[in-house]
């Protein structure tokens, strides 16, 4: 059971159970082993005391208020599961943190969902940081309540339960919540937990041209753990296939800017409402042997790539915008 914080005296609490552990030497020399763990219970639940108490917000009354003020003090931070336990003073706080996450819309990954992403090669910047993740370890991507969310997990609870590959549904799902954030939680929830989610995310993205953003795949501004779909629409089949290095190492050479107009993500509410996003495009055509490397491929948004597929740009300008003398 819960115990209720005495937040207010850490300090009262410190001393006593030092005072607790000063008396425990009589019972360690007297081998009674009953009174030897009776008389730790007190000390026991006062260090549960004692780490409760150090959260002084508000709201921090209940084990959930606790968990959620220590996330949200070091958000995008990787949170080891005791130090959750130690300031909410339970140790069935998994369970709050589910409430916190489907109820009350908190994106928090666990982290099972950073190492599957991890292992995708998923994640952007300091990726060394993310390779010592375990799996019990606890991640708020952003300080933000979606409000949505808790309509989201209804929905992917009944996606979940549908007779289909994981692929299927996580494109489902993505396609029922066009243009909005996801957490990489959810797309693990849809997979009833396998691992594999973030490889079939990558493959409706790198194989079948799905525009699903990440971090590192179009979206630099997105947090950690964040996917979007940011239009019902499957890119053009030449413009497929795809690797992630590749495609993360072009966004990175063209600066994450369209190379026509120098659009970029950060414009996105400047009031221009055609440009949304950022494609790669095959400057030789994949289907006539064009390849999928680097020099081959230029950054646009999805107006000038439009425009580029309606022949307003020829081979040989595209190639010396990315700086590649080809003669044609
Ligand atoms: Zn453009
Ligand atoms: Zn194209």
């Amino acid at each position: 059971m819960a115990r209720r914080s005495k937040r207010s005296d850490s300090e009262k609490l410190r001393q006593s159970l030092i005072t607790l552990l000063i008396d425990f030497e009589h019972k360690l020399n007297q081998d009674n082993l009953r009174e030897q763990v009776q008389s730790l219970m007190p000390a026991h639940h006062q260090l549960r005391d004692l780490g409760s108490s150090l959260i002084h917000e508000e709201d921090a009354e209940s084990a959930k208020g606790r968990v959620l003020a220590y996330l949200r003090k070091y958000p995008a931070t990787l949170l080891h599961g005791d130090e959750l336990m130690i300031v909410a003073g339970i140790s069935e706080y998994a369970r709050r943190i589910r409430e916190l996450r489907k109820e009350m819309g908190w994106p928090i990954l666990s982290g099972q969902a950073l190492k599957d992403m991890v292992a995708d090669g998923d994640l952007c910047a300091n990726i060394d940081n993310y390779k010592k993740v375990k799996t019990d370890t606890y991640y708020l991507i952003e300080d933000r309540q979606d409000i949505e969310a808790a309509y989201r997990w209804n929905l992917a609870n009944e996606i979940r339960k549908s007779d289909q590959s994981v692929k299927i549904k996580i494109l489902e799902y993505l396609r029922k919540n066009i243009g909005k954030k996801v957490t990489g939680e959810e797309l693990k929830y849809l997979a009833k937990d396998r691992s594999e989610w973030a490889r079939r995310v990558r493959e409706l993205r790198t194989e079948e041209g799905w525009p699903i953003m990440t971090c590192n795949t179009g979206m630099p501004e997105l947090a950690v753990g964040v996917y979007i779909l940011t239009e019902d629409r499957q890119a053009k089949v030449h413009d497929r296939k795809i690797p992630d290095p590749v495609r993360i190492a072009v966004l990175t050479r063209d600066s994450f800017c369209c190379k026509k107009c120098g659009w970029n993500p950060e414009k996105r509410n400047s009031g221009d409402k055609l440009r949304n996003f950022l494609e790669l495009h095959h400057i030789e055509h994949h289907v006539n042997g064009g390849k999928n490397e680097e020099d081959n491929l230029i950054t646009l948004c999805n107006v000038c790539h439009d425009d580029v597929h309606r022949g307003n740009s020829s081979e040989a300008e595209l190639f010396k915008l990315i700086g590649v003398n080809i003669k044609i």
